[in-house]
């Protein structure tokens, strides 16, 4: 599903100086995996997901979603590939001043959905997430789980293949964590959605990780099976 061949980044910081943040990062993501990328601060996971996502461009490498190889797309073929990818934050980014109903229906405003069909998907999406009762609240009525599960029925509106999740629940407490952890799940089998996930929480990728790229100092220095990282539970 996503081929990564030996891409390299280096950023030039605001005082001119030059920071390497990925030497030469290989991987590939099989379709329906959950793949965990783990890493400590600065090691290269944010670079490596912005790369995935279309915001940023390698310098050297070639990145490939499905058949397509992202690296040589014009801004306009970019647009229509990231519609296939869906995105969940650490801090959720939801519109404060737009209803529960309405967060989640904004992607689907953005591709012109018909109102019948916005509200069947909406409506749909809430009950996937449990959280039918909350259609009219706002955002700050909210527990962090529950604003977590709000992000992702958003990012499953218009029905990605793929899922990427920028350290989903850093901000949420063990139990909350556990929650949504299960709802990745149950996303991932039940919709046969792939998961890419970046966390600095080793039993985040324990959990529910197929997969996992140990990175460090923008390479990556351990790649396999969950069992083979970390051993069999
Ligand atoms: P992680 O997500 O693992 O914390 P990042 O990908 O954010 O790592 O960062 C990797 C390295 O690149 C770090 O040294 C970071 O300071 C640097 N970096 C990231 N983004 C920028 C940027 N926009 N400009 C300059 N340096 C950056
Ligand atoms: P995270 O790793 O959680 O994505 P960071 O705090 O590392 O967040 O980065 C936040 C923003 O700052 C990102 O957009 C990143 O590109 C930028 N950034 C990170 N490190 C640097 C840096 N050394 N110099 C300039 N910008 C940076």
């Amino acid at each position: 599903m996503i081929n990564v061949k030996h891409i390299s980044k280096t950023y030039t910081t605001s005082k001119g100086r030059q920071v390497q943040a990925l030497d030469d990062v290989s991987f590939t993501v099989k379709k329906g995996e959950i793949f965990g990328i783990i890493g400590s601060s600065g090691a290269g996971k944010s670079t490596i997901l912005r790369c995935l996502n279309l915001l940023e461009r390698p310098d050297k490498g070639e990145i490939w979603l499905a058949n397509t190889q992202l690296t040589n797309l014009s801004e306009r073929q970019l647009q229509r590939e990231r519609q296939q990818i869906g995105m969940i934050f650490q801090h959720f980014n939801l519109l404060s001043s737009r209803t529960i109903f309405d967060n989640i229906a904004l992607p689907l405003e953005l591709t012109k959905t018909p109102k019948h069909d916005l509200h069947t998907r909406v409506t749909e999406l809430l009950e996937l997430v449990g959280l039918s009762d909350k259609a009219n609240d706002y955002p700050s009525n909210l527990s962090g789980g529950q604003k977590q599960r709000v992000a992702i029925a958003r990012a499953l509106a218009n029905n990605p293949t793929l899922l990427l999740c920028d350290e989903a629940t850093s901000a949420l407490d063990p139990g909350t964590t556990k929650s949504i952890l299960n709802l990745l799940q149950t996303i991932n089998t039940k919709l046969q959605i792939t998961i890419v996930l970046i966390t600095h929480e080793i039993h985040v990728v324990k959990a529910i990780c197929d997969r996992v790229a140990v990175v460090q100092d923008g390479k990556i220095v351990e790649l396999g099976d969950r069992s083979q990282i970390f051993g069999s539970p």
